[in-house]
């Protein structure tokens, strides 16, 4: 072979070996930047889900905007708060800043930018500030929006001035009745008043009296309902005996209108476990109601009965009845249908609000139907003994802790009866299974009527 041919074949034999595995090298190159690029998407697409999931856990809405003022990122708070989130920061500045004077603000490069919006019914904080938000590793600024539903807090407040409006015009208007009254009588009326006229006016002062005391025990009440601080004296007793006992104590108030007073019991013993004086106290209202807005010679009926596991007393009367759109409104602090009447009558526009909530405090509720100028009829439902027993005995075998005063009061009667049982105690729940435990309670229940005084 010449060299040159020699030559030739060893560089062919160089190419034969060396191309293979430069384009091995380079196949492998490839996929190694193709396995780094998936690796770095991945990495991306992990960090946008959980900056995701992140903003969606969220109980704000928040907005944020890059340094070109565009849409970055936003939570489903804000949208579904806002409706719409404008594409630029400028936008939602025209949209939801104009009024609240955000815009003005963050033009005139101040500091605070922020305004309250209404929207919807809700009632919104935006607090708009620039920060350094971050973009593909590199950081720039943009501005970030928080939205704050400020709603509750509002009708709170709300509602605490207009509480405390009407307390004040409650309470002024039979002291004023009361001071000029008085006022007279000191002035000349002692003196020249017949001995009749001077004692329809210390009537008139003592009434008023009465209807400011009434009001205040009233407002101290709902004031330890709200701090769940009634003192509950809980005990088993028979709810048909209780509004039996109601109804007898207001027999003459019935009679000095000429009114029917029924009472029908459709069950045998609907035993409850509860506050009594709460209990007396629902349903004094609600037959003093009954009786105060039904005509002359009108017919109030109460019903005593059992529906599931529920006991309920139902006062019905015939008389003015309620409009329909007032319904939604009677449970209302100091809310009052006729004012004027209501006055007259003596109501403080308290009674229905803290009947509602004794029996919220006793799980159960009140429910009202009524046709204007045919009659009411409300329903007191509790849980009847037996099943809110039973429930709390669940509870407890689960090692839950009593949320409320009578769930507490009722833990301590089941672990009272506990206690007799052979071998069970408070934790007897694992002594005994639960199904006798169950038992137990329906016949403790049963034979309670017996038991004088139960804790
Ligand atoms: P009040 O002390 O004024 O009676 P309540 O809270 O007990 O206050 O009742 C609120 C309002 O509901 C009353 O002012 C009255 O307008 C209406 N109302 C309550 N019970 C009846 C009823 N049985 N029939 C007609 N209206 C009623």
């Amino acid at each position: 072979m010449t060299p040159l041919e020699i030559a030739l074949l060893s560089s062919v034999l160089t190419a034969a070996v060396i191309v293979p595995i430069m384009m091995w090298q380079g196949k492998r190159g490839r996929h190694r930047a193709d396995q780094d690029m998936m690796r770095t998407m991945r990495k991306i697409a992990n960090e946008r889900t959980e900056s995701q999931v992140i903003l969606a856990s969220l109980d704000f809405g928040i907005i944020a905007y890059g340094s070109d003022d565009r849409l970055i990122a936003s939570n489903p708070v804000a949208l579904e708060a806002l409706s719409i989130i404008p594409d630029t920061l400028s936008g939602f500045l025209d949209r939801f800043g104009t009024d609240n004077g955000m815009r003005a603000a963050y033009y005139l490069g101040s500091d605070d930018v922020s305004g309250e919006i209404s929207l919807n019914n809700r009632f919104l904080r935006l607090v708009c500030q620039q920060r350094p938000v971050r973009s593909n590793g590199q950081g720039f600024g943009g501005h970030v929006i928080t939205a704050q539903d400020f709603t509750q807090i509002r009708r709170q407040e709300e509602r605490r001035k207009d509480f405390v409006a009407n307390v004040s015009h409650e309470l002024k208007t039979p002291l004023t009745t009361m001071k000029s009254y008085s006022e007279t009588l000191l002035d000349w009326g002692i003196d020249e008043k017949e001995r009749d006229e001077i004692k329809t006016d210390v009537a008139r002062i003592y009434d008023d009296s009465i209807r400011m005391e009434r009001l205040i025990t009233d407002l101290l009440l709902l004031s330890s309902i709200d701090s769940s601080g009634v003192g509950i004296q809980a005990t088993l007793f028979d709810l048909t005996d209780c509004a039996r006992q109601i109804s007898d104590r207001l027999a003459a108030q019935a009679r000095d209108k000429d009114i029917s007073l029924g009472i029908y019991s459709m069950t045998r013993g609907p035993v409850v476990f509860a506050d009594k004086s709460s209990i007396e106290r629902i349903l004094t209202n609600l037959l003093v109601n009954a009786i105060r807005y039904s005509r002359q010679g009108g017919r109030v009926e109460v019903y005593i009965g059992t529906v599931v596991d529920d006991v309920y007393v139902k006062v019905k009367d015939n008389g003015i009845g309620i409009i329909d759109n007032e319904l939604a409104n009677i449970f209302e602090r100091f809310y009052r249908v006729d004012k004027t009447g209501s006055r007259q009558f003596g109501g403080t526009g308290l009674g229905l609000s803290i009947a509602q909530e004794l029996a919220k405090m006793h799980h159960g509720r009140i429910e009202v139907e009524s046709e204007h100028n045919l009659g009411s009829q409300f329903t007191l439902f509790l849980p009847s003994a037996t099943r809110f027993l039973q429930k709390v005995l669940i509870e407890f075998s689960h090692k839950e802790k009593p949320q409320d005063e009578i769930t507490r009061a009722a833990a301590i009667l089941i672990s009272s009866w506990l206690g007799e049982q052979d071998g069970a105690d408070l934790d007897g729940t694992e002594a005994l299974d639960l199904r006798t435990l169950l038992e137990i309670i329906n016949e403790k229940v049963n034979n309670s009527m017996d038991i004088s005084s139960v804790i």
